[in-house]
């Protein structure tokens, strides 16, 4: 059944409430019952014993003492609260009868030998009658009293009693079902405003929030998380156009470059040094694109979820050493020297992934390090850890740049107007490769006196 919640939330309550106003009609007639029977029993009790005073029981039989309590007047009216009374011998024979009675007489159950009550019908209208023996005092039977009084007036009580019951129980139960069922549509409301705003957000106006209820109650919570959910996406967003866009432009300069060098060699014929100059250019521009488009394939291919850290032991010194050789032309050209500890010391990481991250952080401390300087590198062991100090005496940064210097295509103003080469992509890609393989990164930076990178990799 595809009910909705407001009326799931009813129906259950219509069920749970059916069951216990049932239970309580239930029990409200029984005590009516119980309280009505019981006064009529009273009565018959009470009758019964004013009977027993104008009995006197000898041995073998009993006799009349006061004949004037016949003669009452309940016993003689038929009208109003007449009280029937019969007394029979062992066998059934009456012995006296209530005037009330005339020619009819009261039933009598042959087999009660014992006091007993019970429902029966006296002149075709209901009646509560008690049967009880008249015992001699060795305890045996000389006889029966028998006592009737109407049982209309009460059995029409019940009976009202019972039609009442009946007929509000569907009552009762269709007035809850349609108050749960407006009070659960109330409180969903806010809800159906929830999914009314959701529905119009699109990827175009993101910024739309959700307006919290007034009461911070369960809604307000689902409000507030969707609404930092939103957050959350736009902030992806902005940041996916930025990055589409910092992209785009970080090629276009290059290309344009390029697009003009080559531009300028057709427009006329030139010496063979000219073109031998120009080309060299333009395959520097080639080499520029290339290399940004490789950054880019392995920011997408971690975005991606595609790369998958394989972790093996290896010699840390040799590796950073393999770097070293591989930028070898960058640091002779500036003169700049390096230091590394003589110790061998091995980690557990991806062996390619961590030349990548070697290979961008030497890299950086070679471009912001001033000429004829010297890059310290520190291989230092401490329990489970091995930190890798690359230690440069550059141009540094302050503190508020070292905090973004893991964004993408971020550059210090520094490092753009000194012309060094860079996308600013670099440290981007080496923050998500050591965090695959949980190599932990510090900086200590000081502007115009250098920069400490440590890697902390797992022994
Ligand atoms: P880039 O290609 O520009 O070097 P990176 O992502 O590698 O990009 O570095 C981001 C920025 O961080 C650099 O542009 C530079 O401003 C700063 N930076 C990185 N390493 C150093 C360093 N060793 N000394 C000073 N500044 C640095």
């Amino acid at each position: 059944m595809n009910f909705s919640l407001r009326n799931r939330i009813a129906f259950f309550y219509l069920i749970t409430t059916a069951v216990l106003v049932g239970l309580l009609f239930a029990l409200i007639f029984s005590v009516v019952h119980n309280t009505v029977y019981n006064h009529l029993d009273g009565d018959l009790d009470a009758e019964a014993s004013e009977v027993f005073k104008s009995i006197v029981v000898l041995n073998d039989s009993f006799i009349f003492a006061n004949p004037f309590e016949w003669g009452e007047k309940e016993h003689n009216q038929v009208e109003v609260n007449p009280t029937f009374v019969q007394v029979v011998s062992k066998d059934g024979k009456i012995i006296k009868k209530s005037g009330n009675l005339f020619v009819h007489k009261l039933e009598f159950n042959p087999n009660v030998k014992t006091k007993k009550y019970f429902d029966t019908n006296l002149l075709g209208s209901p009646t509560r009658q008690l049967q009880m023996p008249i015992l001699n005092p060795n305890g045996n039977v000389l006889g029966y009293l028998i006592i009737a009084i109407p049982l209309e007036e009460s059995a029409l009580v019940l009976a009202d009693l019972r039609n009442v019951l009946i007929i509000s129980f569907p009552i009762v139960l269709l007035i809850l079902f349609f108050t749960t069922r407006y009070i659960a549509g109330k409180s969903i409301s806010p809800i159906k405003k929830v999914i009314s705003v959701t529905e119009k957000i699109t990827r175009e106006n993101l910024n739309e929030r959700i307006e919290l209820p007034v009461h911070k109650d369960e809604i307000y919570n689902l409000a507030s998380k969707i609404n930092d959910l939103l957050n959350r996406l736009e902030d992806a967003v902005i940041r996916e156009k930025q990055f589409t866009s910092d992209a785009s432009h970080q090629l276009r300069t290059p290309l344009t470059v390029l697009k003009g060098t080559l531009g300028v060699l057709i427009r006329k014929p030139r010496e063979i040094p000219y073109y031998e100059e120009k080309i060299k250019e333009s395959i520097k521009e080639v080499d520029r694109i290339s290399h940004l488009v490789d950054q880019l394939l392995l920011l997408a291919r971690h975005e991606s979820g595609k790369i998958e850290p394989v972790i093996s032991r290896f010699n840390l010194r040799e590796k950073v050493l393999s770097n070293i050789e591989r930028l070898f032309e960058q640091m002779k050209n500036k003169n700049i020297g390096f230091d590394i500890s003589e110790k061998n010391i091995y980690v557990s990481a991806d062996s390619e992934l961590t030349d990548i991250i070697l290979e961008n952080i030497l890299s950086n401390s070679i471009k912001y390090s001033h000429q004829d300087c010297k890059i310290n590198i520190n291989l230092v062991e401490t329990n489970g850890t091995v930190d890798c100090i690359i230690q440069d005496n550059g141009i540094g940064m302050t503190d508020e740049q070292v905090e973004k210097i893991f964004d993408r295509f971020y550059r210090t103003d520094e490092s753009r107007e000194a012309q060094i080469e860079g996308s600013g992509l670099g440290l981007a890609i080496v923050k998500k490769l050591s965090e695959i393989q949980q190599i932990k990164i510090n900086i200590e930076s000081k502007k115009d006196s250098g920069t400490s990178f440590h890697l902390i990799f797992n022994s």
